[in-house]
This record gives structure tokens, C-alpha cells and sequence, in this order.
């Protein structure tokens, strides 16, 4: 005669069960990142001039040249930076840009920027063919000490480091802000997510290549720029 079982086997049995039953396993898949991360960089037409970070480097000439690097969006999702300063400072507006305040308020904050992968790998490559690199940002500088050279040292382990170089609020000549910079630090080579990061090493001179980086898809500087809007080249997968 059979025996029922006693509850200690039942649940004995049922441990056993569940540890036999499939695991679900994730697949790893590198282009869920780009899918999941950001959608607008997935429209790739053909029509625009994609490079990857290694083309870029097969196409340089053997000498070192100067590279220039805008900052936020570029090299730093910076976002809620400036999310927050318009909360504080102009909520609804931009007005907050125009605020000496906001600058200063916001020296420091990139500690909380995430760095950007294709930044580092841009910057990587750079270093290793020992060319200079520079930083030129659109903000204002703030009238205390600038935390962001430091920040950038820290991390991208920048070698030579040239202090920060910030374009907004200086007197100039010309249509865009970066154009003297550009200009005065002989830059043979510009990268930024902006139409005027292109725009601007176009007036510096026909000698200055520009390449677009894509600029997040949650950044908070809106509108987006169309990228390959003025045939120039936009480094693939650099949304994030
Ligand atoms: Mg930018």
C-alpha cells in the first residue's frame, strides 16, 4: 500500500523542482544599447557621412596636430546641470544662461556629469598619437577658481592638459563664439554635438575638419541639431 507524503518530502520535492527548472538567460547584445539609449541615433541614413573612431585615425596625417573638444554633450552628458540651473535660476526660460550667478553656481557640478564612452575613446586615440588637446566650451567662465580643467584630468586622464578654454561672454569678431579659439590655437581638428560647433570651424577656415558627436537623446538642449546637416562628418554610436 502506498503512503502519502509526508510534507517534509512534498516540499523536499519541490526545492528539487525548482532547481532543475530553465534559468532564463539574458542574451548579450551589443545593439540593445543603441536601441535602448538612444533612438534618434539609430536613423542612419546613408546619406551621411559616418566615421568610425578608427577611421578617424587611419585618415590623420603622421604628425601630431591639435585637437579641440567642445565639453558639454560632446565629452559630458551635462544635462542636469543645467536642469538645474533653470529650475533655480529662470524656470521656463533660458535666461539663466545670461546669469553670471548660474555660472558660478555651477562651477563643480560636473561632478554629477556622466563622461561620454565615445569621448574616452576619442580622447584615447588622440593621446596616443600625442596630439594636443584642447577644451573649448560655450559656457561662461565662473569668476571663482574653474573646477573643470581638474574634472577633465580626472576623467579622461588628459596628459598635457591646456586649461579650459570658455568662448561665452568674450568679446568678438566673428558670427560663432569657438571661432577665435579655434582660430588662435591653430585647431586642425574640432569635435561637438552642436550646428554651431561645425559652423564655427567652418568660419575659422577650410583648413579645420569638423566632426559631429551626437548629442544625447534626453539632453535637455533642445532643439536636437540635425546631424549631417551641413555634410559634415558624425562619428557613429557617439550619443553616449
Ligand atoms: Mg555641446
Amino acid at each position: 500500500m502506498k503512503r502519502p507524503l509526508s510534507a517534509l518530502a512534498f516540499l523536499a520535492l519541490s526545492f528539487a523542482g525548482a532547481q532543475t527548472a530553465p534559468v532564463p538567460v539574458l542574451a548579450p547584445n551589443p545593439v540593445n544599447k543603441a536601441l535602448n539609449i538612444s533612438g534618434r541615433s539609430l536613423q542612419m541614413p546613408e546619406s551621411i557621412r559616418w566615421v568610425t573612431v578608427d577611421e578617424i585615425r587611419a585618415s590623420l596625417p603622421d604628425r601630431p596636430i591639435n585637437v579641440s573638444f567642445d565639453i558639454d554633450d560632446t565629452v559630458l552628458s551635462s544635462s542636469g546641470c543645467f536642469w538645474w540651473g533653470q529650475q533655480t535660476f529662470s524656470p521656463g526660460s533660458t535666461e539663466y544662461l545670461q546669469k553670471q550667478l548660474f555660472w558660478d553656481a555651477v562651477n563643480g557640478c560636473d561632478r554629477f556629469s556622466i563622461p561620454k564612452d565615445s569621448a574616452r575613446a576619442l580622447i584615447k586615440m588622440h593621446q596616443d598619437r600625442n596630439d594636443q588637446i584642447f577644451f573649448i566650451t560655450g559656457r561662461t567662465a565662473p569668476r571663482q577658481m574653474e573646477l573643470l580643467t581638474p574634472l577633465l584630468v580626472k576623467t579622461f586622464g588628459t596628459k598635457n592638459m591646456h586649461f579650459v578654454n570658455f568662448a561665452g561672454g568674450i568679446p568678438r569678431e566673428t558670427k560663432y563664439d569657438k571661432t577665435p579659439f579655434i582660430q588662435s590655437l591653430k585647431i586642425d581638428l574640432h569635435y561637438g554635438d552642436a550646428d554651431s560647433d561645425i559652423t564655427a570651424a567652418m568660419e575659422a577656415g577650410p583648413q579645420v575638419r569638423a566632426i559631429r558627436v551626437i548629442r544625447a537623446a534626453n539632453s535637455t538642449n533642445l532643439p536636437m541639431p540635425a546631424v549631417g546637416s551641413f555634410n559634415e562628418e558624425v562619428l557613429r554610436d557617439s550619443a553616449w
